[in-house]
């Protein structure tokens, strides 16, 4: 048997207590497949972390992966910054590759959240078939839907942390220290697609490409339409009760 690279004795007590009753808690649920659809600063990364933790999910958001990616300058990251920077989608392969990958993770073995994908009816055709071939189908889309109006407020007091994709805000959300993650204590940052003149067409692409998936999938009777312009933890309870 290969010898595990992992030695046991040198992790704390209280993280190996912490993650047997993670596993305890998680093994009887059922698995879920969900996606998330919505355009940028409805709250669909601020969400994600709450239901990954109360379903056991994996939380795939193509955004966070995209932005790792240019940071580290891996020949992805270099192929996405142009687009990512005028606030225009990346080309469907580079983000279909990067989900087909993802989903592989031990992670979502109860299943997963997709956040920021799929974008195209093009994405959601690959999703389908990629998800066909592991006899998988999707549960929910939950639908973000909110005014653009109230989108701007929510994108230039967004600041996050790189690292875990964690979303914070200086008036809705803010962190106990400010500039500060709450987990690791690390530096927060604001994003650079976070302006008003870049959201502008961020949120052109989301109306012209993104909207149809929705449509897409409200034929086969899986959206639920959530208000997603109501306080943060009104949309939790309003996402508790779609999924329970
Ligand atoms: P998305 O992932 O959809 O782009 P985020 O979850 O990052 O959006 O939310 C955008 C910003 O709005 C963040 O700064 C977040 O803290 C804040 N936010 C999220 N949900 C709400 C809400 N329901 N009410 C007010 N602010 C919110
Ligand atoms: P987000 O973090 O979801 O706001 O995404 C940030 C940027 O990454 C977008 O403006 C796009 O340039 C790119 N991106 C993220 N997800 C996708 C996707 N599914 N398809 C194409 N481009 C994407």
């Amino acid at each position: 048997m290969a010898s595990s690279s992992v030695n046991l004795e040198e992790i704390p007590s209280e993280s190996l207590m912490n993650e047997l009753l993670r596993r305890m808690k998680c093994a009887p649920k059922p698995e879920k497949h969900l996606i998330l659809i919505g355009p940028p600063g409805s709250g669909k990364g601020t969400q994600s972390p709450i239901i990954k933790d109360e379903h056991c999910l994996c939380h795939l958001a193509t955004g966070d992966m995209l932005r790792a990616a240019v940071s580290a300058k891996t020949p992805l990251g270099i192929k996405a910054k142009e687009s990512m920077d005028k606030g225009e989608l990346v080309s469907d392969d580079l983000v279909v590759g990067i989900i087909d990958e993802a989903m592989k993770k031990p992670s979502c073995k109860k299943g997963f959240i997709l956040d920021g994908f799929p974008r195209t009816v093009a994405q959601a055709q690959k999703l389908d078939e990629m998800l066909e071939r592991q006899g998988v189908k999707i549960d929910k889309v939950l639908d973000f839907a909110i005014d653009d109006a109230v989108l701007e407020e929510r994108i230039s007091g967004r600041w996050i942390h790189p690292a875990s994709g964690r979303s914070y805000h200086t008036k809705f959300a803010p962190p106990r220290v400010p500039g500060v993650d709450d987990v690791t204590g690390e530096s927060l940052i604001q994003r650079k697609d976070d302006t008003a003149a870049v959201l502008k067409s961020r949120l052109e692409s989301f109306h012209r490409q993104t909207q149809p998936v929705i449509n897409y999938y409200s034929k086969k009777g899986i959206v639920a339409t959530l208000h997603a312009e109501k306080p943060l933890s009104d949309v939790t309870d309003e996402v508790r009760k779609v999924l329970s």
